[in-house]
């Protein structure tokens, strides 16, 4: 259990129930080449921890099961599992659309020239992570030289045709705050990151999602060591909009580990909360022969994190 959930469980949330269940979300594991300070996932360059081609199977076989149309890989960076070619052309030859959420430092490094290609050759939809359009902030979240190696990938992306007017190949970038505070407005970000971005490095992209950081794993741990912890949770809840709740999600989506257990979502994943709350860890195999379709939702206190001001989902603000 991470240290983070006592407190997060003491803290109500309204329930909330699944709806129609789309999306397999898989984690690939925890390793990544770089180790952000935001990450709620403690990924990074010593992580051992990736999932296994017989698990992708199964998770392959029990998204047909449940008629799941969407496949959201993420880690760590889910390009540096061995096996992450093979999932993403089964899953399209099911019928699956695949989205992968690229570091996109990674196609600067040795051996990696492959993704990009290979992304667009499949026509993989893209979410990239790019915290910031300032160089400053982006290296103090992420690490220095990461702004750097993240244009140098994003211009690659985009020679591939991502981002490109009338290429289909859809790029999104991903912003999220880099401290304890909300992100600002959707809209009006996207269009300063189409100025700057744009004008500074030449850089195209389709949309922008803004994500507020979770208070668990790594950026939970940071706000403990300073003292942070509370006061970010009061105002997450404080921003609450009940309007945010339809749109969370977990009423959509699947989420499995690299072990492949199951949970509500990725969030909940990283905090050891089992799917719909239960007692121990959920496998893969018992969703062969049971259904998702209103579930109750695992939640806790980090939930808020999602119904918070303009609300914040994998894909972004939610009002
Ligand atoms: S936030 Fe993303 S890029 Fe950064 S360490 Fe975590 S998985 Fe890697
Ligand atoms: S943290 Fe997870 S379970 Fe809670 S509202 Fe967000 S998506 Fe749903």
């Amino acid at each position: 259990m991470h240290p983070t959930l006592p407190r997060l469980q003491k803290i109500a949330f309204p329930a909330i129930h699944r709806g129609v269940t789309r999306t397999l979300q898989m984690n690939l594991g925890y390793l990544c080449n770089i180790a952000c300070l935001h990450c709620h996932v403690n990924a990074g360059p010593h992580r051992k921890e990736l999932m296994h081609r017989d698990t992708m199977q199964l998770a392959l076989e029990v998204a047909d099961r449940h008629r799941l149309s969407s496949l959201d890989l993420t880690g760590g960076s889910p390009e540096m599992n061995p096996d992450f070619r093979w999932l993403v052309e089964r899953a399209q030859a099911q019928g699956m659309q695949v989205m992968d959420r690229l570091n996109p430092t990674l196609i600067e490094e040795p051996g990696y020239d492959w993704v990009a290609p290979f992304l667009a050759e499949r026509r993989v939809e893209v979410v990239a992570s790019l915290p910031c359009y300032s160089q400053a902030n982006v290296d103090e979240q992420r690490g220095k030289g990461v702004f750097e190696a993240s244009i140098a990938g994003l211009r690659k992306m985009n020679a591939e045709g991502y981002g490109q007017p009338g290429s289909g190949l859809l790029l999104h970038l991903v912003y999220n705050p880099n401290g304890s505070f909300l992100p600002p407005p959707q809209e009006r970000l996207k269009a300063d990151y189409q100025r700057l971005l744009g004008s500074n490095f030449g850089i195209v992209f389709n949309e922008l999602y803004t994500i507020t950081n979770m208070p668990i794993k790594r950026f939970g741990s940071v706000l403990i060591s300073q003292g942070k912890f509370d006061a970010y949770l009061d105002l997450l809840e404080g921003a609450h909009q009940d309007a945010n709740l339809d749109g969370v999600m977990c009423r959509s989506l699947l989420s499995v580990d690299w072990q492949g257990y199951v949970y509500d979502c990725d969030f909940n994943q990283m905090l050891g909360l089992p799917l719909g709350g239960a007692e121990h860890k959920v496998p893969l195999s018992s969703l062969l022969a049971a259904s998702l379709t209103g579930r109750k939702i695992a939640t806790a206190g980090h939930c808020f994190g999602c119904t918070a001001g303009q609300g914040s989902s994998c894909g972004g603000a939610l009002t």
